[in-house]
């Protein structure tokens, strides 16, 4: 189960910026400029952890998160709170109101994923986990191991990033330019050939003889993570 994020953000390029980066992590997401939409959106869904733009027009952002902190049935939800104020007094207020943690703008959104999982990791360990398994393949992303039954498979970092990405989510189907963006990086230009490249690399890598093939090619789509190679 992936996990969800609702992205309060008025700036449109880092409201897009975050949307992109979190939904290539896997994480559902959900984005409004409007401290104002946050309660029905919180009510529509509870979201696993909320990105909390301080400076927002209307309903600031401390105002929305005091309101969130108020009430029994949102009073637990995870907040990050963004903001271009780095000023310690600023960063006590923010936490004084509520906030979990807090990121000064401009923020390397590395970090900001970083802090997400490992707040998540305490109130939703199961959306993190540290280890992605199907079948009988399993992923370790602290160890950055990857086996197949009982045998070790090596694959080269770019193999292991995009298998680790596949299965995130598991049985969706990304376009070679949406797995170039998250594996190779979105500056990058690569041909999208590579990509194909890479999943025959990784292919060849993870099975042995007639062991089913956990990655399927969809025509004129991509590729996805087959949750079903194994049945
Ligand atoms: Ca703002």
């Amino acid at each position: 189960m992936s996990a969800s994020i609702l992205i309060v953000e008025d700036e449109d390029p880092i409201q897009v910026l975050l949307g992109y980066n979190f939904e290539a992590e896997g994480f559902r997401v959900r984005c409004t400029a409007n401290g104002e939409d946050v309660p029905m959106l919180v009510s529509d869904e509870r979201p696993d952890v909320i990105l909390l733009d301080w400076m927002l027009p209307g309903i600031s952002g401390i105002e929305v998160c005091r309101l969130l902190r108020t009430k029994p049935d949102t009073r637990d939800i995870p907040i990050i709170m963004l903001t271009a104020r780095g000023e310690e007094a600023e960063r006590v207020r923010g936490l004084a109101t509520g906030a979990d943690d807090y990121v000064v703008k401009p923020f390397s959104v590395p970090e900001l994923l970083a802090r997400v999982r490992t707040i998540l990791r305490r109130s939703n360990p199961e959306t993190v986990a540290e280890t992605l398994a199907a079948g009988d393949i399993s992923l370790d992303r602290r160890t950055r191991r990857v086996t197949r039954g009982l045998r070790d498979i090596e694959l080269s970092p770019t193999e292991f990033k995009l298998l680790e990405h596949l299965m995130q989510s598991p049985g969706r189907v990304y376009s070679r330019s949406q797995l170039l963006d998250a594996v190779w990086g979105r500056d990058v230009y690569i041909d999208e050939r590579t990509v194909d490249v890479h999943v025959g690399r990784l292919r060849k890598a993870i099975r042995r003889g007639r062991e089913p093939d956990p990655i399927r090619t969809v025509r004129g789509m991509g590729y996805a993570f087959d949750e079903r190679f194994n049945l």
